[in-house]
């Protein structure tokens, strides 16, 4: 479940990142361009659940079930940085929009490099070493890709126990958003022990949860029309601009 505040920003032009606020529009500092917030959601929402559902658990459960023959776990992981979504962005961009290899690499060119400057000695730099892994970086794409194009086609259990995971991540912010309603004055934690919902009541949000996922709205193509355009070709992002 993610309860943190995403506001590290791609510039759908540029490819530059950038720190802003939840504004109506999003306004890229360096080259100036501009998307409205509906729409930056749009992608950038879908990309950070095929890095987490697509790629995360699934790696796990495909792991478990390789292990064991079956899916007995579930677990909570801790999300990626926004980083990794940034690379599932232009990788969309070229699996749903149709964009160049070119630009897609230039793309995640631009994100490794801003990846580079930020990752801190405390991240052990793990985040650059999945990006600087040739091989790791082509299961990444190849999952993201699959996330978007042939998810039914991935190992039925891995499949349900990834379903399984976003019905539950769908499920628990709207229990928890109605329990701190009804009772403001609770905190968190002890919210999150108590369970004062009825079996009907949990079912029905399940169904909800599962009703919305199958109506996931698809990413059409034109939505990535002019990706990348300004982002320059790699050898000269690697010139020092500090
Ligand atoms: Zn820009």
């Amino acid at each position: 479940m993610r309860l943190r505040e995403e506001r590290k920003r791609i510039c759908f032009h540029c490819a530059n990142i950038f720190e802003s606020g939840e504004t109506e529009w999003i306004c890229c500092p360096e080259c100036g361009h501009r998307v409205s917030s509906r729409r930056y959601h749009l992608i950038v929402d879908r990309a950070r659940e095929a890095v987490d559902y697509g790629y995360q658990y699934r790696l796990k459960y495909e792991e478990d079930f390789a292990a064991e023959g079956a899916i007995t776990r579930h677990y909570a992981l801790t999300p990626f940085d926004e980083f990794l979504t940034f690379v599932a962005v232009a990788a969309a961009s070229g699996i749903v929009g149709n964009l160049s290899t070119d630009l897609v690499k230039r793309a995640v060119g631009k994100v490794r490099e801003a990846l580079r400057r930020e990752e801190k000695s405390e991240t052990g730099g793990k985040l650059t070493a999945l990006l600087d892994d040739p091989e790791k970086m082509k299961q990444f794409m190849d999952y993201i890709d699959a996330y978007f194009t042939c998810f039914e086609e991935i190992e039925p259990h891995v499949r349900a126990a990834i379903y399984e995971e976003m019905i539950v991540d769908r499920v628990s912010p709207t229990m928890m958003d109605r329990l701190m309603k009804a009772c403001p004055k609770l905190k968190v934690e002890q919210a999150q022990e108590s369970s004062p919902f009825t079996q009907e009541e949990i079912f029905r949000m399940m169904i909800e949860a599962r009703r919305e996922l199958s109506r996931r709205p698809g990413l059409k193509p034109s939505l990535f029309d002019g990706f990348w355009e300004g982002v320059e070709p790699e050898s000269e992002q690697n010139r020092d601009t500090e």
